[in-house]
């Protein structure tokens, strides 16, 4: 595809780790790349990355979970790289504690970021996947949706996703839009390496900890996501719709 014919994909939280993963495969798949964190000056490297790579990137700053701060990042997209008809609503943040004190800020942050983020992003960005009659959504849930000890938050957030895509998929597809959920289990990034500081383990160690638990012995890296992310946003995958993708290495054991 030509530079002017280029899908226009954003990714948000995608300074790093799943979200930078996932920006780099998209453009090297063809589309050109929002890069949505909370600071623009963070996507510096994502955006390097993509244009290094020959890819056309945007770096754009926004929270996800403000609403005119959403408006203005998606207006920017649509007139500096065109209309964007792909989103992967990735930005997230975690808040973990044991439920009895887990506190009314930890709460709220999570379902701002996971929640209000993704439905602010997908309602200002459905406008111009209906109007091509072409578009993706793909939202990060996560294997806590089925429940995770100090995860009250996280684990709601990630299972409201579930229903938020399955009801995407509903009112959306006979525009020609697919909305779909990734899952993923353990994967290596700053947001798995905050919660083993946080529990006072040493990095490798819980590292492979974790891998031990999972079938295919090894733990989850970001490009697995981005791999599924692909997939999901590509022409081919125009008859899944509303499922969730369980990108674990396997089933929870
Ligand atoms: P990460 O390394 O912590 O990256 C998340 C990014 O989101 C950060 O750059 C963060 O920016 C950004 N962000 C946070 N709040 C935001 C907001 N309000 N607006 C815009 N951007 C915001 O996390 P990750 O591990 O790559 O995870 C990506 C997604 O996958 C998340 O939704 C996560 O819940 C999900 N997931 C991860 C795992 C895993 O094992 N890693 C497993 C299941 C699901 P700041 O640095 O400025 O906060």
């Amino acid at each position: 595809m030509s530079e002017s014919t280029a899908r226009v994909a954003i990714v948000t939280g995608a300074a790093r780790g799943i979200g930078a993963a996932t920006a780099l495969r998209l453009a090297a798949d063809g589309l050109a790349v929002a890069v949505v964190d909370l600071d623009e000056g963070s996507t510096a490297a994502t955006v390097q990355a993509v244009q290094a790579a020959g890819g056309r990137a945007l770096g754009v700053g926004a929270d996800v979970g403000d609403a005119e701060q959403v408006q203005a990042a998606v207006d920017r997209v649509a007139a500096e790289l065109g209309p964007p008809v792909v989103l992967v609503n990735n930005a997230g943040v975690t808040r973990d504690n044991m439920l009895f004190k887990m506190t009314d800020a930890d709460w709220d942050l999570v379902m701002h970021v996971h929640l209000r983020g993704s439905f602010l992003m997908t309602r200002a960005c459905q406008r111009f996947m209906v109007e091509v009659g072409w578009g993706r959504v793909v939202n990060l849930s996560s294997t806590s949706a089925l429940g995770n000890r100090g995860q009250a938050n996280y684990a709601t957030a990630k299972a409201g996703l579930q229903g938020f895509t399955k009801t995407l998929a509903l009112e959306l597809g006979k525009f020609g839009v697919t909305a779909n959920a990734i899952a993923p289990g353990f994967i290596q990034t700053e947001m798995t390496r905050a919660t083993a500081e946080r529990i006072g383990r040493d990095w490798e160690e819980y590292v492979a900890e974790r891998a031990a638990a999972i079938p295919v012995a090894r733990a989850g890296v970001p490009e697995d996501i981005a791999h599924t992310v692909s997939f999901l946003v590509s022409e081919g995958a125009g008859f899944v719709s509303g499922q969730v993708v369980y990108v674990a290495g396997g089933p929870r054991t």
